[in-house]
């Protein structure tokens, strides 16, 4: 039989890279500054991506405010991960994050400022001064607007170094060879419906989060989890994936993201009877406490029957004292959210909010280099030509709840630390290696079944059945009754994916075929989140079943590892030593 291969397009680059947000467009200007040929393909175009949608701000510790250092950042990550991060990580973010945030003040992204000129910093959930004392100013900031500033600010240095962006293609499976190397990805071209081979020396995955798996999001429409659904298609595990983070603020009903950075300029969480709860759950930090414990607390408060509105469901954030000049400096996105989708001006009312999806902590396994790591030697041995960076992957340094701020920071320091090793890595490498005769046909006889499919459900039926399960199986509160359910329940939709009907077969722009695609990754992605969950008999940052009070520490001080065959679960431990401090050993996580 003639190799499907032969018949289609092949592109041949040094790095292939999978995703134009943050980590990817800061991975791909570290290439493309080497002078490597990179291309950077991306569903949306590159600025669209999901981190233009950031607001609070990045995490360094620039002390520009208020005393700080790079260890007092290092303690707060591994407290907020609740143990789960792997310190070496941490150290390594958190040493790297001051370089990273004046490299991009020199690209030129426009930082708030300072009166003497510094970057303006304002305090976040979890950041403190001298291991919880007080709170810290750590966050830079331009306005709420942080991540648009970050992701044009990169997207314009790319154009200058003559990076190649494929706008509108998406990548469909991964390639890999006889050896497991992988060798690059197939494309979909959506302007024409071809689909073509690219391949690199290198291939990395900036997919982003998977945030739309659930009903209530933060999340854009695009965060489907693609990067993880091929890599879990390729044969590789995904790390962690029961602990996803619920951030304490969206808009109540809308599920728009109204940032942490509203309490870090001071904004208050109040119930049914005007109370400022947060004040007896964490004495200490208050309105910024970590997220999982602030999201946990205001389902308490609406379990208890404080919750505010005609069906007691939400939480008012009440930012009316701040005052309208610093809400309109500082806030002003916000305040144009609340009016919009609130029917509030926080000026004046406050913004009724409910604790919404809004980032994956577990992802596709990697190294500080951003290198994929396999399961084989002590969950250590890196994948031949695969990189992952970005929200995609789980180095890990957001354990089992992420601090606000130090995502961007992660996308920034490891989109760079992988364009550093690539480089080193791609100079050893004279050719590509040859492709396998059947590199496409995964992809292909994929694309196939929706060509041939002549009856069944809409995707957007069975996507539906997806966020409805996730939203009541794996949310906030969870019991092992529940999560149980919720396995099989995503199994037998599981079975649905496989069945679905594309009605509509014309070639071009065609975004049901798009959405198809994605419904592909989404159950790769749902079905680790619920499998994983379900078998972690213990509480730890963001997954708290209500039967196991307490982190087990002695049981459970180890990562999870999913793999897509036969559900299959195995466990790494945490890597509890750092690089060159010492280590911050489990202890109570008290705020
Ligand atoms: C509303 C909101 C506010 C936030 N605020 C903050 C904040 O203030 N501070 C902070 O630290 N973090 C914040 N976060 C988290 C942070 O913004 C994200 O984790 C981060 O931006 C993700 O960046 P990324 O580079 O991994 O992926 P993304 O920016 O999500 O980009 C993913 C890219 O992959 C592409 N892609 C995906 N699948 C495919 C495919 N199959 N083929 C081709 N391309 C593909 C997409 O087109 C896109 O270009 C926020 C998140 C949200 C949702």
């Amino acid at each position: 039989m003639v190799a499907i291969k032969n018949s289609l397009p092949r592109r041949r680059f040094d790095v292939v890279i999978v995703g134009a947000g943050g980590s990817g467009m800061r991975a791909s200007l570290q290439l493309a500054r080497a002078g490597l040929s990179v291309c950077v393909l991306s569903k949306v175009f590159p600025t669209r991506s999901h981190t233009v949608a950031a607001q609070g701000g990045i995490g360094a510790s620039l002390g520009n405010m208020s005393e700080d250092n790079w260890e007092w950042h290092f303690y707060d990550t591994i407290k907020g991960s609740d143990w789960l991060g792997d310190q070496d990580a941490i150290e390594f973010m958190c040493r790297e994050a001051p370089n990273a945030v004046y490299e991009l003040e020199h690209m030129g992204m426009p930082f708030d400022r300072n009166a003497d000129g510094t970057i303006y910093q304002r305090p976040f959930g979890g950041h403190t001064a001298n291991h919880g004392e007080k709170p810290v100013q750590r966050a830079c900031a331009a306005a709420d607007r942080t991540g648009h500033a970050l992701l044009h600010t990169l997207y314009q240095q790319n154009v200058a170094s003559k990076t190649q962006f494929f706008v509108e293609w998406m990548a469909l499976d991964l390639i890999r060879d006889a050896d497991g190397d992988v060798l690059g990805v197939t494309a979909l071209e959506m302007e024409t419906g071809d689909v073509y081979i690219l391949e690199g020396k290198t291939t990395l995955f900036a997919t982003g989060g998977a945030g739309r798996i659930f009903a209530a999001t933060t999340n854009a429409f695009i965060n489907t989890g693609d990067g993880l659904g091929m890599a879990a298609r390729a044969g590789f595990a995904l790390q962690d994936m029961e602990f996803w983070q619920f951030h304490p603020t969206g808009v109540a009903g809308a599920g728009v993201l109204i940032t942490e950075g509203v309490r870090g300029e001071g904004g208050i969480l109040r119930n049914a009877d005007g109370e400022r709860f947060m004040e007896r759950y964490a004495p200490v930090y208050k309105d910024l406490a970590p997220r999982d414990f602030v999201s946990r607390s205001m389902g308490q408060e609406i379990i208890e029957g404080r919750g505010v509105g005609p069906n007691k469901d939400h939480i008012l954030l009440d930012l009316s004292h701040i005052g309208a000049e610093t809400i309109k400096k500082r806030l002003p996105s916000i305040r144009e959210i609340a009016i919009r989708f609130a029917n509030v001006d926080p000026i004046k009312e406050p913004i009724p909010v409910v604790p919404t999806i809004h980032y994956q902590m577990g992802g596709i396994p990697t190294n500080v280099h951003g290198q994929v790591v396999g399961t084989s030697k002590g969950h250590k041995d890196p994948v031949n030509g695969f990189y992952a960076v970005g929200e995609c992957s789980c180095v890990s340094v957001h354990g089992a709840n992420r601090l606000g701020t130090n995502s961007l920071l992660d996308l920034v320091v490891f989109g760079r630390a992988a364009g550093n090793h690539i480089i080193r890595h791609v100079k050893e490498i004279k050719e590509h290696k040859p492709l396998p005769a059947d590199a496409a046909d995964f992809a292909l006889s994929r694309l196939d079944r929706l060509e041939k499919s002549s009856s069944g459900e809409y995707t957007q039926t069975v996507a539906g059945d997806i966020r409805s399960t996730m939203q009541q199986h794996a949310g906030v509160f969870r019991t092992e009754k529940l999560m149980a359910e919720g396995v099989s329940k995503i199994k037998e939709v599981a079975e649905r994916v496989n069945h679905v009907h594309l009605k509509d077969k014309s070639k071009v722009f065609n975004t049901a075929r798009v959405e198809a695609l994605e419904l592909a990754n989404m159950i790769e992605v749902a079905r680790a989140t619920m499998v994983s969950a379900e078998a972690r008999k213990e509480s730890r940052g963001a997954h708290a079943p209500s039967e196991h009070k307490q982190r087990d520490d002695e049981n459970w001080l180890r990562h999870t590892l999913w793999h897509s065959e036969g559900d299959r679960l195995d466990y790494k431990p945490v890597q509890l030593q750092p690089l060159t401090v010492a280590t911050v050993p489990p202890k109570p996580r008290i705020f």
